[in-house]
């Protein structure tokens, strides 16, 4: 891990790091993976002005599990966008260890995204036309050192699907091959969009399972972003955004497993 510091991926990063010499704002935990100082996100549409993100400041720890909640429109995915590097800041910074991600070019957050980022939506977005083993090893294929899919299909209990295609899965199961794809390539983040938005209770509790095990056993830095406050039980911090802001920050006195959630 450590020898990826130096570049954003293991292909060179060209030119010099700007802004990576910069002190942040405030000197950071020293394991924080990610740090935001006032970060924004402004949209303009004409003369209207949309604050979706203000003045936000964040350290997410290596190996965190962090469930953002809030109301719709309140910001939940614009934040999450910019942590993965799907999105850039209007102003403010954002720090992916020393990487400064707000002054980044396109081409290195696709590097940022290719090696480090694993996303999962609420629609799985799978490939029809490919198995699930197909589906993963679109992401195997070209990663630096992934697991294998088999690895990765036996992480969200799917090698009996493994040449399946998706119309013949459940909802459940094709987000479990979204998930097996997403950490294929051992991301040092997975940021999960509503990741159960789409599903029944007891399929969305599975997929929950498969995500802390995954936080859990490759200690992979976690962001869940949900409308289900019940599943902050499973979180190591809750934040809870308001009108583009985090407007407070719980620990849970124990990290509960999906298994003992109910809603
Ligand atoms: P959430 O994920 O919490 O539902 P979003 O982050 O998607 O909220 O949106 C936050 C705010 O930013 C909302 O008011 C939304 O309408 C606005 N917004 C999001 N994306 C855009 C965009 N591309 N153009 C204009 N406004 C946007
Ligand atoms: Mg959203």
């Amino acid at each position: 891990m450590d020898d990826e510091a130096d570049d954003l991926a293991d292909s060179p990063v060209e030119g010099p790091r700007t802004g990576a010499e910069a002190a942040p704002a405030n000197d950071p935990p020293a394991q924080a993976v990610l740090r935001a100082r006032r970060l924004c996100r402004v949209y303009r549409t004409g003369d209207t002005e949309v604050r979706a993100l203000w003045e936000v400041d964040l350290d997410v720890a290596r190996g965190e599990f962090i469930v953002l909640l809030g109301a719709s429109g309140s910001g939940k995915s614009t934040l999450l966008n910019l942590l993965g590097g799907l999105d850039r800041p209007s102003s403010g910074e954002l720090w992916f260890e020393d990487h400064c991600l707000s002054n980044a070019d396109e081409d290195t957050l696709t590097r940022y995204r290719r090696a480090h980022v694993g996303f999962v939506f609420q629609f799985y977005n799978l490939i029809p036309s490919l198995t699930v083993a197909e589906n993963v090893a679109l992401v195997t294929d070209i990663a630096d050192q992934p697991m294998t899919v088999d690895e990765a299909l036996a992480l969200v209990a799917l090698m009996p699907r493994r040449d399946h295609f998706p119309s013949q899965l459940s909802g459940g199961e094709q987000q479990r091959v979204a998930i097996a794809r997403a950490i294929a390539k051992r991301p040092q983040l997975l940021l999960c969009d509503e990741p159960t938005g789409a599903l029944d209770y007891a399929t969305g509790k599975r997929v929950l399972e498969v995500i802390a095990r995954i936080n859990q056993e490759l200690g992979t830095t976690t962001v869940v972003i949900t409308h289900n406050a019940a599943i902050s039980g499973m979180a190591d911090r809750v934040m809870r955004l308001v009108d583009g802001r985090i407007d407070r920050i719980d620990r849970p006195p124990r990290r509960l497993s999906p298994a003992e959630l109910s809603w």
